[in-house]
């Protein structure tokens, strides 16, 4: 077995909380189009790591993979059956998720943050449950056969499939009319967890999303929210506002990630001041003395649109995701970065935008509810008021 596979470590995230990108495991191991021609490999993760590296700009991209617990049971179809005992390894750590079936939790976390899902599956039996899979062109990355074996990824289109074509495919099996039932039966805690709520007893504030950041998950009762305290329904107070995260790249490996709320504005760089975003601690010596104090405005705006100008006098590089040249960053209108676009400040020092689209709490907080993984463990991450 290649020893290529044990650097894989590095790259899998237990939680999806610090992920890029979740990954239908059983679904790229037993994708034969690419990697070795074994019905199943464990290499072609490796590949699609690389794919991911490659498209998010960062060489220690993470990912969130989810396996169907039958994926590590049928050891003759991987080359070498060291294969399947990493993958039970790496389940043992916490490193893969591994659960009866993967569709639906994986559909749930894309669902709660934003985050792309590598696969190739359809998901026609989930559209009912999951309605935002339909015509969704952003979310999902698919995989298609590159060059020498190697793997591409590519924004799939998932078009919109009629309520015909739906339930014929609910039909086709037993095994996933039921995991929609089950969807059916969990599906009021992702809608819960995406709005906001309130304790309606005098007083209480247990809740409320304006004080502070901590995000509190409301406990669940008969599929009806209520106070944990106070045991009342809550009160719904509206959409929960989405974030939008940036991710500072040093040497094209992130080294650290900002969550900025929508509707701020903040100011980034060396020491640009109390209330900026301070690299100093982030930033190996070297690097950080050619950054100026104050070297680029960052503003999320109402709707989580990340927008950037340039305040240094020498100047910040913009290169938008598939463009072949660099432009100037613009002083005066700030330009938008979306996922997968690149800023350079000075040679070596980037910053890119995650997919993330709500605080990474709510995920966490949704997987400990849905008892899948344990609590993640912190990494460095700055919340940014
Ligand atoms: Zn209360």
């Amino acid at each position: 077995m290649s020893r290529r596979l044990d650097d894989l470590v590095r790259h899998l995230a237990p939680t999806a909380r610090d992920a890029d990108a979740l990954i239908d495991l059983s679904n790229v191991v037993r994708d034969d189009r690419f990697g070795d021609r074994r019905p199943r490999s464990l290499d072609r993760l490796r590949l699609v790591v690389e794919a991911l590296a490659h498209r998010t700009s960062d060489r220690e991209v993470r990912v969130h993979a989810l396996a169907d617990r039958s994926l590590r049971h049928a050891p003759h179809e991987y080359a070498d059956r060291a294969e399947p005992r990493l993958l039970a390894d790496w389940i043992g750590q916490g490193l893969v998720t591994e659960v009866p079936d993967a569709d639906e939790p994986l559909l749930d976390l894309a669902d709660v943050t934003g985050l792309p899902v590598v696969s190739g599956d359809d998901f026609k039996d989930f559209r009912l449950v999951h309605p935002w899979i339909q015509g969704n062109t952003t979310q999902f990355l698919g995989m298609r056969p590159g060059p020498d074996r190697s793997v591409e990824l590519y924004a799939r289109d998932m078009g919109v499939r009629t309520p015909a074509q739906i339930s014929r495919k609910i039909e086709e099996s037993d095994l996933k009319a039921h995991g929609l039932l089950a969807g059916r039966h969990r599906r009021p805690l992702t809608a819960v967890v995406k709005r906001s709520w309130r304790c309606p007893e005098r007083g209480c504030t247990l809740y409320d999303s304006r004080r502070g950041h901590a995000v509190r998950l409301p406990v669940m009762r008969r599929g009806v929210p209520v106070c944990e305290l106070h045991h009342t329904p809550l009160t719904d107070d509206g959409p929960r506002t989405g974030v939008a995260q940036l991710k500072v790249m040093a040497d094209d490996a992130c080294v650290h990630r900002v969550t900025l709320d929508a509707g701020t504005t903040a100011v980034l760089g060396r020491a640009p001041g109390a209330a900026g975003i301070a690299l100093h601690d982030v930033l190996p010596r070297r690097l950080l003395e050619r950054v100026s104090r104050r070297h680029v405005e960052v503003t999320v705006d109402a709707a989580g649109a990340l927008r950037l100008r340039n305040l240094s006098a020498h100047g910040s590089l913009l290169l938008p995701y598939g463009a072949r040249e660099w432009t100037e960053l613009s002083g005066g209108t700030p330009a938008l970065l979306r996922v997968n676009d690149v800023v350079e400040l000075i040679p070596g020092v980037r910053l890119t935008r995650s997919a993330r689209r709500y605080p990474a709490e709510i995920a966490a907080a949704w997987q400990r509810a849905a008892r899948k993984v344990p609590e993640a463990s912190a990494r460095a991450e700055t919340r940014w008021e």
